[in-house]
């Protein structure tokens, strides 16, 4: 299945410097900045700089230098806040299933509340 990145996507304004965001880290290939919507007290969405729409599409057509700055800068933010402490969450949304609302792909690190069990 072949993906297409719509350059328009909200992420992609973000990049471009065309919105503003509440930036938590940026290395060469990725950024984190907090959701503007938080549903827990940390919420912070990391995504690669590249257009990516989802996980899969990442996975498979990324350089391997952007999958190991991606998978880093993720453990750096989780390491960085101290999430270890009392435990995380991430999430990745792909596709309408997921409801997916954003099409650039981005890891969701949700933590500070308890968070249930996700899966039944
Ligand atoms: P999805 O449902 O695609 O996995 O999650 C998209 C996330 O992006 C939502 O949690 C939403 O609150 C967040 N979001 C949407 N628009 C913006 C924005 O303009 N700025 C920031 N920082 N987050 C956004």
């Amino acid at each position: 299945m072949g993906y297409q990145y719509d350059d328009q996507n909200i992420f992609a304004k973000i990049l471009r410097g065309e919105i503003p965001n509440n930036t938590v880290m940026e290395t060469e290939h990725c950024l984190a900045f907090h959701d503007i919507a938080p549903q827990a007290p940390t919420h912070v969405l990391v995504i690669p700089k590249g257009p990516y729409v989802t996980f899969d599409h990442f996975a498979q057509e990324a350089s391997d230098a952007e999958i190991v700055d991606y998978v880093r800068t993720v453990g750096k933010i989780c390491a960085d806040l101290g999430l270890e402490a009392d435990g995380w969450r991430l999430i990745s949304n792909a596709g309408a299933d997921a409801v997916q609302e954003v099409p650039h792909l981005h890891v969701h690190i949700l933590a500070g509340r308890g968070l249930g069990r996700m899966l039944e």
